[in-house]
This record gives structure tokens, sequence and C-alpha cells, in this order.
């Protein structure tokens, strides 16, 4: 199928990746369970990165990495905060409740899919002693599930609350790399220097096969992870054909030029379609998400062209999404379909 805006991860491997793969494959034999070389130098690869000591560990999925993240903070009468649109709340098939063993996710609506001080001061304080679950995470997301992010000083002001509550922070990094390109900030910036205890640090929508690293910059939290992660099923005893592609995307900078590339065609794309009369953009284009209304007629048009993408938020809403490997001229061509689909049908002449 040719290029399509559905979702980052319907792209495949970006080169730098798929090289190392190739690499670490033709080495004859290693170690399991990342007691290999490859395993080692993308975890100090991961740690030069962030610019300091942390516990690092590669899982197959981001809601294997959010889930047992969160499971390793919380206890099973315990909740995290998170904010409506969270992916841990709406597409992860309940997984930090059922690798808790029973916690809960509360969540709150605003703007943006981002949460504020406010509100997670008011959720913190809902709870009722042992009666209620007892708050215990912060979970927020970076970029947003609608490709927001968190300023530098959101996050600190954000943390800074929970931590007043007694909340530990995770993040759902899974667009962490959009988020790093579109500040244009330290990674260390928008994580442990922002109050962030644990990241899951995506890999697989900035251009890998598979295989999401979870980052604990609070090496106590770390703690027996990596029981949690062999029990959940998730250590790969072939980890250097994970590690070997992590290492080649941090180590030659392929982690940041990729999703500089994903943002600046979402750029693309929504000044495109932002162009186009009866078009309106939902949410502001800050990472590699764009966000449009489109009458359901012009989307049927569209789909019936073969084009594929999300219904988002409402029967118009539709959800547009870069990749590493979108092609500008995908962009036009979408563009350019859009703007047919959109222009009113040319009235039939009188013969
Ligand atoms: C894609 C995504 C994940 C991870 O999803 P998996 O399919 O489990 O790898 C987590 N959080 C967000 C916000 C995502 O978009």
């Amino acid at each position: 199928m040719p290029q399509q805006f559905a979702s980052d991860n319907n792209a495949g491997i970006c080169p730098p990746a798929l090289q190392a793969l190739v690499r670490a494959n033709a080495e004859p034999h290693a170690p399991g369970y990342g007691e290999d070389a490859w395993t080692a130098r993308a975890c100090d690869r991961l740690r030069a990165l962030f610019e300091t000591d942390c516990a690092v560990f590669f899982v197959f999925t981001g809601t294997a990495a959010n889930a047992l993240s969160l499971a390793h903070i919380c206890r099973p009468y315990d909740a995290v905060i998170a904010h409506a649109q969270a992916h841990i709340d709406n597409n992860e098939a309940g997984a930090t409740g059922f690798f808790s063993g029973g916690a809960k996710i509360m969540i709150a609506d605003a703007p943006l899919a981002k949460l504020t001080p406010e509100l997670v001061e008011r959720l913190a304080g809902k709870g009722r002693g042992f009666h209620s679950v007892r708050p215990r995470a912060l979970s927020l997301t970076q970029a947003t599930e609608l490709g927001t992010v968190y300023t530098r000083e959101e996050l600190a002001s954000l943390t800074a609350t929970a931590r007043g509550r007694g909340l530990r922070v995770h993040m759902d990094g899974a667009r962490f790399a959009n988020a790093v390109a579109a500040l244009d900030c330290a990674p260390a910036d928008i994580s442990w220097r922002a109050g962030v205890d644990v990241l899951c640090f995506g890999g697989v929508k900035n251009g890998l096969a598979g295989g999401e690293a979870v980052v604990f910059f609070d090496r106590d939290l770390a703690r027996e992870f990596d029981w949690r992660v062999k029990q959940a099923g998730h250590l790969n005893s072939k980890m250097r054909l994970v590690a070997a592609p992590w290492f080649a995307l941090i180590d030659e900078g392929a982690w940041l030029a990729n999703a500089r590339h994903a943002n600046a065609m979402a750029r693309r794309l929504g000044e495109r379609l932002s162009g186009i009369n009866g078009l309106r953009l939902m949410v502001p284009v800050e990472t590699n998400a764009v966000f449009v209304e489109m009458a359901p007629a012009v989307q049927a048009r569209l789909r019936a062209k073969g084009w594929r993408f999300y219904n988002f938020l409402s029967e118009a809403g539709c959800r547009l999404i870069c990749a590493w490997d979108t092609a500008p001229a995908t962009v036009d061509r979408f563009a350019d379909d859009v703007a047919e689909a959109a222009a009113p049908a040319p009235r039939a002449s009188a013969g």
C-alpha cells in the first residue's frame, strides 16, 4: 500500500536501524536476555543522551512499557492520574489495571489533551482514605495524543504539584522524540530535569521495528523491574536484535532527524489543508499530527481514492499522522485530493 496518514506505525524501519539489525545479525552468536554487547552499548548511549545514569530496559510494545512501569509504581489499590485522552486509558485494554493487580486510572479532560496543575490537584484530592483508591502516579503523555507538547515550564509545574501530593511521575513518550524536536531542547530538559521519574521512550513510531525503552531516572524505582519484565513475557531472549537498532537510532542521531522530518511534514500538511476553503484545523500543529475537520462526504471521497486515516474526537474530525519517511510529494498529493474532494460539485451544464 502507498504512504498513508493513518499512523506513524504504518511506516517501516528506518535505514540506520535496519543496517544495525543486519550487522548484529551477522555476528555468529551472542549471549541472550540482554547480556550482550549491543544491549550494553544501547543502554550506554541512552544514558549519554539523557546525561544521567538512568536504568534502561527494553520491552516489546509501548503498552507494555506504560503498564509495567506504572505497575511498578502502583499497589493494586492505587490510582494513576491522567488526561481523558490518555493512551493508557483509551487504547491499552486495561493493561495498567491488569499488570498492577487493580490500579485505577483517574482522568480529567482539558483542552489540547494537556493536564493542568489545577486538575492534578483536584484529582489527587479525591481520595477518602482507605475507602477510595490512593492517587500514586501522574502520567503525562509527551507529545500528547493530540500532537501538542507540554513546555518545560508546564512540566515543571505539573511535576511540582505531583510531588506535593506524593505522586511519582510517569511519562508516556511514544512520541517523545517529536516533542524534543518541537521544543528544540535537550531530552533531559523535558524528562528528569523537569521532574519525570520514569519515561517510556518510544522507538517504534520513530523508525524501529519493535522495542520500546523504559528509562528510570530514579534508580531506586527501577529495583526488581527486570523480574516484572520477565514475568510479563517482555524479556527478549535475542535482545541484541532490538538493542542494535536502538543503538544506531541514537548513535547516528536518526531519532531526532526522523522526528524533525515527521514534524516538518505535518507542518506542511497543516499549512496546505488550512488553505483549503471550508477546512478547519482542530488543534495547532506542534509535532507530527494534523487534526482537521472534514465533512463525512469529503472523507468518503478521499477514502474511495485509497487514502487511509482515522476519525478522532468527532465524526468530522480526522487524524492525519506523518512518519519518518513521509514524502513531501505524499503530502502534496493528499492535499490536492482534499482540495478536489472539498470543492463544490461543478454545476451540471444546462444543455
Ligand atoms: C502508540 C502509542 C503507544 C504505544 O502503543 P503500542 O501499540 O502498545 O506500542 C503509547 N502511547 C501513545 C500515546 C501512543 O500513541
